[in-house]
């Protein structure tokens, strides 16, 4: 049974238990982060707790712990886990328990949840199908709310139309995927959506944006159309858990030949040194697991 970490506390997750009035529960009045970590190095750790912060801000609960105090209770759950393992983090923070009541009481205690699960990077198929859909959802995607309602569906429609994501569609542009963002090649040059609060600023898509800038496979961040997408020669989606995938069949027709793409391949590459290189210079501090 792994640990997890829940308001102050180490506990086996079977333990784990908050109130029915907690207003994630309730109102799924919080917000979240999952962040991928490799042989005990969390990646884009910074990042993840920036985005972290911005969704907190937005949805005004007020930081519970900050910046340092994360850092080491990330850690810490790490070297309570399997400190060697490659894991994901999932960590939730609701705005706490209160009398059912829509408006946001101004004395709640967040409540701070942490649980560690496999990665799944890797244990994807590199290639994938997708259906397109349309985006159901409010305009402040760029908030990692837990309220996922439209993308629980959206999901759910793929997994009974047995593919992998549905990818989504607003007023004929392309968002996001409805737990990944979207990358195309078309007529040679890598697009994906520009960073709005239509979409999710995925810390995968922001890195692979890095990775290429000074490169012939710059991204362009660029409106893509529904018919731009279904004319493209490739399609990937990214998310922290799964790194790159192709989509090589969509609405059940072929994406470009139907096969993993040149430019994918070269990609994942470039991309897989990069998260390399950076994770050799993430420095860990020491925890003995307790
Ligand atoms: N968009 C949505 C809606 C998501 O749920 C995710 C996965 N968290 C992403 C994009 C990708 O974000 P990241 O690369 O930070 O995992």
């Amino acid at each position: 049974m792994s640990t997890c970490y829940l308001n102050g506390k180490f506990i086996p997750l079977d333990s784990a238990r908050v109130s029915v009035l907690d207003r994630g529960f309730i109102f799924g009045d919080g917000i979240y982060e999952v962040l991928p970590v490799y042989a005990g190095r969390p990646f884009r750790l910074e990042a993840h707790l920036c985005r972290l912060e911005q969704s907190l801000v937005a949805i005004s609960i007020v930081d519970p712990y900050g910046r340092l105090a994360w850092i080491d209770l990330i850690y810490e759950l790490i070297a309570a886990n399997c400190p060697a393992e490659t894991l994901s983090i999932y960590l939730q923070v609701t705005r706490g328990v209160a009398p059912r009541n829509h408006a946001a009481p101004l004395t709640s205690i967040p409540t701070v949840f942490m649980m560690v699960s496999e990665l799944t990077t890797g244990l994807v198929p590199a290639q994938v199908a997708a259906i397109v859909l349309e985006d159901l959802r409010w305009q402040r995607c760029d908030i990692k709310a837990i309220s996922l309602l439209p993308n629980v569906m959206a999901r759910t429609a793929a997994s009974l139309a047995g593919v992998y994501e549905a990818i989504l569609v607003r007023d004929g542009w392309v968002t996001e995927g409805a737990a990944s963002n979207v990358f195309i090649v078309s007529r040679g040059r890598i697009k994906t959506p520009p960073k709005s609060s239509f979409i999710l600023s995925g810390i995968t898509r922001d890195t692979i944006v890095e990775a290429l800038a000074d490169t012939t496979d710059a991204v362009q961040e660029v409106e893509i159309s529904q018919t731009e997408l279904l004319a493209s020669e490739e399609v990937w989606l990214t998310s922290s858990t799964r790194d790159i995938v192709s989509v090589t069949r969509l609405d059940s027709r072929p994406v470009g030949t139907g096969e993993i793409g040149v430019v994918y391949r070269r990609v994942c590459a470039a991309y897989a040194r990069f998260k390399v290189a950076e994770l050799a210079n993430t420095k860990t501090p020491l925890y003995s697991s307790s």
